[in-house]
């Protein structure tokens, strides 16, 4: 086999995939190294894709020509839209994945990627050379060591590093459940100059379906007019099945309490940070101990499985304690386990030796992504695989790197959030660290980043075109609703009264009209009886009235765009001495030293940093002769 390819990407987990399939489909040769290629793009935990921030990323991901999302529309078996009852900046996506399928198709399209070669085996170390990455050591399954070469190599080793699982008193080593820890690795980036941390997740148990009794649970459907994932023509083919809720309660939580000291979580055995927002069943009972019952969600894992995933419960008790307390919910009375709950302890790095392409900053060629940057979830995996797999390929062909600003993605979020605030615990995205999020939402991803995607070569000419005529329509749209009057009549007015709505008294165009929140773009087209010049599917629809509705918030969002542009033309010189700013701390100077940001903005991001801070910043740059500052702050 060729042993020098121009990109190598280490993991075949949500980030390896995306990274493979950009670095390849940009027309690079790629290896991709997997230590169990029957488990690439394996869901460790949750048999589910998108969710509230992360519906965002899945749409994004496929805006720039990635995969992710069209594999969730293929494999999916129930989709909703959540938070509908909020504003369209909050609404996400979210489907329940039939995980075997999910995991198998994508094993199908990296199988078929021209250009991508996989080999299995245990990367135990990162070569180097004066440039920087020069290659890897790959110990195979023959227990071969084999050398392969590359100037771009891309880590998504996830929460296999030094990885350690733990239920109950028992602790083994593995990344996953049945599948080893990754040993080397680490050690190796710890000897090439990188901070590691040491973080970790946890998983419920596994159930088994026809133990459990469901007419005691609340059936739960998907949407009726499912919204897929993909921009692309995708389908939704298998069959759409139920999920079940079902509530904890007061003995459940006793026999939670009665048995802490032999969690692993509360003895002081896990040393590894976990994630606030998505706690253990142990944490939420000590937490909130005023709660006399948490939601638990009975998730189907596959078509053809007897598996069912207790959403809600992750444990790492002792196995018969998970027993007993599951026994206790309703529906559970007489419920077989198929696997224990368990959490597992893993080796990340500090996401803040990286820079925007996530390259590391002192190592030219090496970039991570994924879990291994701090992060949990497959869709902030995958997001990140893919930028890591687009920059590694840019650097591959000498081409400028593909950036992401946080005004225009939630990729771009989460990429400045990682490099510039670091982690304290597992990072998953939330709408809420979007300060932007109006101008972010699902629906105008493919507005915001499809020409992107078309100009790395990941979108294809026919998708392309698709796009061209949806802005088209949306464009005609709008002039349309701008420019066509309604009168007031006594039809228009009776219409306007069915939908709650206030009288018209003067002529308003349709544009106007449909910023009263009761009021709908099908409704102001009724009451006009009018079309739109150009025919448009539902999703178009969507986008079209949000743009028109929230136009006035749109664009003080995009004032306010500007202002952080303004600041992030503000550069701040490499090497800036701190030390020299009359009125910073010494904390803040010791942390934008660490941090070297480049611009205002990128100093203003970093947490602790107070306008008081900025304002030093700035007075101190303009008497050194930087441009004049004064409209930025
Ligand atoms: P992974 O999916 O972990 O893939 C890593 C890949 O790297 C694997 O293919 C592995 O074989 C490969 N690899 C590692 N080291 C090497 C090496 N040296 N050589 C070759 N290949 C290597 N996410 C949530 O959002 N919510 C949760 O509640 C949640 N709970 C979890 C519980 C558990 C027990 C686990 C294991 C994960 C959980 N996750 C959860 C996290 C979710 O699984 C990950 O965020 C996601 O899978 C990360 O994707 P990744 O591509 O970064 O890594």
């Amino acid at each position: 086999m060729k042993q020098k390819f121009e990109v190598i990407v280490i993991g075949g987990g949500h980030a390896g995939c995306e990274a493979a399939l950009a670095s390849a489909r940009m027309g690079c040769s790629t290896l991709l190294l997997t230590m169990n290629h029957s488990k690439t793009a394996e869901m460790s935990c949750n048999p589910s894709i998108g969710g509230v921030g992360k519906g965002q990323l899945v749409k994004e991901i496929d805006a720039l020509g990635g995969e992710m999302g069209k594999n969730a529309d293929y494999t999916g078996i129930q989709f909703k839209r959540l938070n509908t009852r909020k504003g369209s900046a909050v609404q996400s996506s979210r489907c329940q994945s039939d995980k075997k399928q999910y995991a198998l198709r994508m094993q199908g399209i990296i199988a078929s990627q021209p250009g991508l070669v996989v080999v299995e085996g245990e990367v135990k170390a990162i070569l180097t050379d004066a440039q920087g990455v020069s290659g890897v050591h790959l110990l195979d399954k023959e227990g071969i060591l084999l050398e392969f070469f590359s100037k771009s190599i891309v880590v998504t080793a996830g929460t296999f590093m030094r990885g350690l699982m733990h239920c109950g008193g028992e602790t083994s080593k593995g990344g996953r459940f049945g599948e080893n820890s990754s040993q080397g690795l680490s050690d190796c980036l710890r000897d090439l100059g990188m901070t590691l941390l040491r973080l970790k997740t946890g998983t419920p148990p596994r159930l088994l379906r026809h133990s459990i009794d469901f007419s005691q649970m609340e059936r739960q459907d998907g949407d009726e007019n499912a919204h897929r994932f993909s921009f692309s023509p995708t389908e939704i083919v298998l069959p759409q099945v139920p999920c079940f809720l079902t509530y904890t309660n007061p003995e459940t939580h006793a026999i939670i309490r009665e048995n802490l000291s032999r969690s692993p979580l509360y003895s002081g055995k896990i040393k590894g940070i976990g994630p606030r927002y998505c706690p253990s069943i142990e944490d939420k009972v000590v937490k909130f101990p005023e709660k006399p019952r948490h939601q638990l969600f009975f998730e189907p894992e596959a078509l053809d499985s007897d598996w069912i995933y207790p959403n809600g419960i992750s444990t790492s008790l002792p196995a018969e304690v998970q027993e007993a307390f599951l026994r206790s919910v309703p529906g559970c009375e007489r419920v077989e386990f198929a696997r224990y709950g368990y959490a597992v302890e893993y080796d990340c790095i500090d996401p803040r030796q990286l820079g925007h392409t996530l390259e590391v900053k002192h190592l030219p060629g090496l970039f991570l992504a994924g879990q291994v940057n701090g992060t949990s979830g497959y869709e902030e995996a995958a997001a990140q695989g893919l930028l890591g797999g687009i920059n590694a390929g840019l650097r591959a062909f000498s081409r400028e790197p593909f950036v992401l600003s946080r005004t225009e993605s939630y990729l771009g979020v989460m990429i400045d959030d990682l490099i510039h605030q670091g982690v304290s615990e597992p990072y998953r995205m939330f709408t809420s660290r979007a300060e932007f999020r109006l101008s972010l939402r699902e629906d105008n991803a493919d507005l915001r980043l499809r020409p992107m995607g078309r100009a790395l070569g990941l979108v294809d000419a026919e998708d392309f075109t698709r796009f061209e005529r949806r802005k088209e329509a949306i464009d005609a749209g709008k002039a349309f609703l701008r420019k066509k009057i309604l009168k007031p009549s006594e039809a228009v007015n009776s219409g306007l009264a069915e939908m709650g709505s206030s009288p018209l008294n003067a002529p308003q165009s349709l544009a106007q009209v449909l910023k009263r929140p009761e009021v709908g773009l099908e409704d102001v087209l009724r009451l006009s009886q009018t079309e739109l010049p150009l025919a448009i599917d539902k999703e178009t629809c969507e986008t079209l009235e949000i743009e028109v509705k929230f136009e006035g918030y749109i664009e003080i969002q995009r004032g306010q765009i500007d202002q952080l542009k303004k600041m992030q033309e503000l550069t701040i010189p490499a090497a800036f001495e701190y030390a020299r700013v009359a009125g910073l701390s010494n904390e803040l100077r010791e942390k934008l030293g660490r941090t070297q940001p480049k611009t205002l903005a990128e100093a203003a991001r970093i947490s602790g940093i107070t306008p008081a801070a900025l304002t030093a910043l700035v007075f101190h740059l303009r008497q050194k002769g930087h441009p004049p500052v004064n409209s930025v702050i």
